[in-house]
């Protein structure tokens, strides 16, 4: 048996889910989080399916994931549609509701967010409702778990039972004639689903399956109760149903508040304000990642980098600081002073010594793994408290204000707040952020998106964005948050220049989302929103980040000599060196013409992480921690500011990892589009770190000259490609594969 959640977005669908299966599936306090339906199976019952659907507001699909509710509510058939209704909201949401109950399929009703309504002193005569509507209606909190056995019992109950509901929703007389004799023709459709086809034929609704061959018949039934109707027909079906709705929600719903503000009203008053929205928009992106990089962030990792995977903790008090004090003059043996606990470099090396273990192996797990890993792990608690700030953020409400006040500022530059949903979406991760652009109807605005969203600085992109700024900036404040601001800057730029080009010339979709009621964030949500995007990047150090480490480590230290094929004692013989100095060149325009640096930005594409892990390698992170030297600062001597900044930038706004450049290709789902996303972002890494480091050096008197013309050159073409005139004629149709897809 299969029970399907639907519900408009935000009717907290996802969190019944995740209660109702046990999963952690992300839940945003905004709409457009949940792109594709998620499958789980009920705790308490393994047999019964449940099916997570993204949210929609009617069966009229206008973007890509409406039809993946609706196909599935139409083909899978499941056994029980169990609606979510948002009971602080519930007249918008009873629009879908009257539709559930025309599909024929046995509906149960949960209303939502009980608890609030009761907080609110509202009143919902749910008996009254029951009768109206002809379903039956269950109270819930999802949330705060009231209500849920009950509501299980029931809906398995309703599908062992097959009743199904008889539409309610009474149409005007010329429609429910149109209706009829449709009904009459569409001999193949199940008797309960017929009314639902015949209104969607009236619609002329394109993208449902009909019997072809009747398709003139219905055609001309269609003409005579358009003109029957004297109006267009989608209105007046939509009208006849708000006239329903209405009406019911006066005789069964009492707002104890009515037309008051709120609190949220009086907040978004401050936050979504003309002036003031930038300015506090700025300031908590800002704070965001200064705590999370910088402060509190820098901190736990010098905790986790010294103690952890570093020499070791040294327990003050305890002859602490007379070792301090002896480690000022001197290279002290810890142990001599009192109590302290190696850090696991250190016992991995004894234990590998008392094991005997051959030097090139323990090599290989000390300078190899170890460091590699380790220097990717080392920067988990940064990672933590920015996956909690952005989480608590999120379930607050306030993210959903964030692409609200970006559309009025994206939509000067012909770009949709919608596009901004999936950026939000990316900050965790690009492959979901990629896969959010569904929630675009324009297949222009949608590429448009998909070729910017991982410009965003993601999850894997901060041990990046924190090493430069630790090692080579010593820390600075702005280094982090530059990171975010210059991706949205990013994102906008290219926004006006592909906006003039053909493919993507066009007006702006219209951007409409509701905005969620503030929240106190639940503390569930927010730890399972912040474990479940941690736990996936430490999974991926303990496989990709690994695996590269292996093979940076054998790359770096075997070589061919004069002897033939075999161990080099310095890595610049390595066979590593000699691939990297070739790609290398490449990089001398950006100022990181070093072979370390393009191999790290090369491995960077498989993972991000890995322009990390693979520093961590080269420059042997366990065996300088070992001396007690800080390796983060040999690497940082490697750089200056400039050329530090301009290889932060590159290897953050070129083309993302393997598993991004795969969802760009999927939801691309064209060769030449996908390549032009990649030839793009790789042409803007390209661009903006040449001429960052080509006018820095310039005005920090390092002198003309050919690279200097090369960044001239660049800001030239860019400022071209900003202020040059759009493209003559219309925008492109949608490529073939696309309307298949
Ligand atoms: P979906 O879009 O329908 O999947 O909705 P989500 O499950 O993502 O939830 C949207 C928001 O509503 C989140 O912030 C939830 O924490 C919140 N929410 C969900 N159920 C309840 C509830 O019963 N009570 C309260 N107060 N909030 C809820
Ligand atoms: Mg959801």
């Amino acid at each position: 048996m299969t029970i399907a959640l639907a519900g408009n977005p935000n009717a907290g669908k996802t969190t019944l889910f995740n209660a109702l299966t046990g999963s952690n599936q992300f839940v945003g306090n905004w709409p457009g989080v949940t792109v594709e339906k998620k499958e789980g199976k009920l705790k308490t019952q393994k047999d019964v399916n449940v099916m997570d659907l993204p949210g929609v507001y009617s069966l009229s699909p206008y973007s890509l994931e409406e039809v993946i509710t609706r196909n599935f509510l139409l083909e899978e058939k499941p056994e029980v549609i169990l609606n979510l209704i948002d009971g602080t909201n519930i007249e918008r949401n009873l629009f879908l509701t009257t539709q559930l109950l025309e599909l024929g399929i046995p509906v149960l009703a949960a209303v939502n967010m009980i608890d609030e309504v009761e907080k609110a002193g509202d009143f919902i005569d749910l008996k009254a409702l029951e009768t109206a509507l002809g379903c039956p209606l269950v109270p819930i909190s999802a949330l705060k778990g009231t209500g849920i056995p009950g509501l299980i019992e029931k809906a398995v109950a309703l599908g062992g039972e097959k009743t199904r509901p008889a539409p309610k929703v009474p149409f005007s007389k010329p429609l429910e004639a149109g209706i009829s004799s449709l009904s009459d023709l569409l001999q193949e459709i199940p008797e309960g689903q017929k009314r639902f086809y015949a209104l969607k034929i009236l619609e002329k609704d394109e993208k449902i399956s009909l019997p072809l061959q009747k398709k003139e018949k219905f055609e001309e039934i269609r003409k005579q109760t358009e003109a029957a109707c004297g109006d267009d027909i989608e209105s007046l079906i939509a009208e006849d149903r708000y006239r329903f709705i209405t009406a019911l929600a006066e005789k069964c719903i009492r707002k104890k508040n009515r037309g008051g503000e709120t609190l949220s009203d009086r907040i978004d008053r401050v936050v979504t304000n003309r002036v003031l929205a930038l300015p506090i928009f700025a300031a908590v992106i800002f704070l965001i990642y200064f705590i999370s990089v910088t402060s509190i962030g820098t901190w736990v990792t010098d905790w986790t980098n010294d103690g952890l995977f570093g020499e070791g903790f040294h327990l003050f008090g305890l002859g602490g600081r007379a070792f301090a004090e002896a480690a000022e003059t001197g290279d002290p043996n810890p142990e001599d002073f009192g109590v302290w606990i190696p850090g696991l470099p250190v016992l991995i090396g004894r234990l590998l010594e008392a094991g005997g273990v051959s030097e090139w192996l323990s090599s290989l797990i000390l300078d190899g793994i170890v460091a590699g890993v380790g220097a990717v792990l080392g920067f988990v608690p940064q990672m933590l408290v920015l996956f909690l700030l952005l989480a608590l953020v999120e379930s607050c409400g306030y993210m959903a204000r964030i692409a609200f006040i970006l559309d009025r500022l994206f939509r000067r530059f012909g770009l949709s707040g919608k596009s901004f949903i999936p950026m939000l979406v990316g900050t965790g991760c690009g492959v979901p952020g990629v896969m959010a652009s569904r929630t675009i109807e324009n297949p222009g605005d949608r590429r448009l998106t998909v070729m910017t969203t991982t410009f965003m600085p993601c999850g894997a992109k901060l041990p990046v964005i924190a090493m430069i700024s630790g090692a080579v900036f010593g820390g600075a404040w702005w280094v982090a948050p530059s990171a975010y601001f210059i991706g949205i800057a990013s994102v906008i730029m290219s926004g006006i220049i592909l906006k003039k080009t053909r493919p993507f010339l066009g007006e702006v979709s219209p951007f409409v989302m509701e905005l969620p009621p503030y929240r106190v964030p639940g503390g569930v949500n927010v730890l399972r929103a912040m474990w479940e995007r941690s736990s996936s990047f430490i999974k991926k150090a303990g496989s990709i980040i690994l695996l590269s480490a292996v093979l940076i480590w054998f790359l770096s230290n075997f070589g061919f000599t004069g002897e033939g094929f075999q161990r080099v004692d310095d890595m610049n013989d390595g066979l590593l060196a000699g691939i990297g100095s070739g790609i290398a060149i490449l990089f001398a325009p950006l100022g990181f013409g070093t072979w370390d640096a393009a191999v790290a930005t090369i491995t960077g594409l498989i993972a991000k992480e890995n322009v990390v892990g693979t520093m961590g390698v080269l420059y042997g992170f366990a065996e300088v921690s070992e001396e007690g030297e800080e390796m983060w600062s040999a690497f940082g001597a490697h750089f200056t500011a400039l050329s530090g900044y301009a290889f932060l930038l590159f290897n953050l706004y070129c083309p993302p990892c393997f598993a991004a450049i795969g969802a760009i290709r999927r939801e691309m789902n064209n060769p030449k589009w996908t390549l032009a996303a990649v030839g793009y972002q790789l042409g803007w890494g390209y661009l903006l770190a040449l001429i960052v480091y080509q006018f820095g050096s310039f005005f920090t008197g390092q002198g003309f000259g050919l690279g200097t013309v090369a960044g001239i050159l660049g800001l030239a073409f860019l400022v071209w490609l900003l202020v040059r005139r759009p493209s003559e004629g219309s925008a492109l149709p949608a490529e073939p594969s696309e309307a298949a897809a």
